[in-house]
């Protein structure tokens, strides 16, 4: 199957900023993160290839048309959640924006997000609900489960994304692709 999306194209994290593996093989993947990434595409990008960043991400979307760039590929672990064992486990999608903006989710980027997060669900098996489409907020600190964001607290994507409306049309998507 095709990524519905339109990708921009390959704009590559540095080396230093992910891990190299062989998943779903050497690690399953069970969540699908969102983010926000507090600064504009072409910044956010150019910080994934910076090797002085030490993060990065899959995929992000741009704001303006919802066109995708790839950073990382999926079968590697790139460092978005701010904890191992989620980083491990998941894929990271970035949005454009910041998580007290409300203009954030565009009706471009949130079309192309739950699209990407349809296919991706699809294409490991990944259960569309909550507990595995879930926000950078809900990831648990990785030596304190009763904090949140990571290991830095992170708030996003914040309140403007309608949680509801998202997982609707990622629904919507999964029905169109036959995966129910
Ligand atoms: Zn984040």
């Amino acid at each position: 199957m095709k990524r519905p999306t339109r990708i921009l194209g390959w704009f590559p994290a540095d080396p230093g900023n992910y891990v190299a593996a062989d998943r779903p093989r050497s690690h399953p993947i069970d969540r699908i993160i969102l983010h926000v990434t507090q600064g504009s595409f072409a910044g956010t990008l150019s910080w994934f290839g910076n090797p002085d960043s030490g993060v990065s991400a899959h995929y992000t979307i741009r704001a303006s048309d919802g066109a995708v760039a790839q950073s990382v590929r999926e079968k590697d672990i790139a460092r978005h959640a701010g904890n191992p064992a989620y980083n491990e486990t998941s894929i990271g999608v970035e949005h454009e924006g910041y998580v007290d903006d409300p203009a954030l989710f565009t009706e471009a980027m949130l079309l192309s997000s739950t699209r990407l997060t349809a296919y991706l669900a699809h294409k490991y098996g990944i259960p569309a609900d909550r507990r595995h489409i879930i926000g950078h907020v809900e990831v648990p600190h990785p030596d304190d489960p009763d904090r949140f964001g990571g290991a830095n607290g992170h708030t996003d994507p914040g309140p403007y994304l309608d949680w509801e409306r998202y997982m609707h049309q990622v629904s919507a998507h999964l029905l169109v692709i036959g995966g129910g």
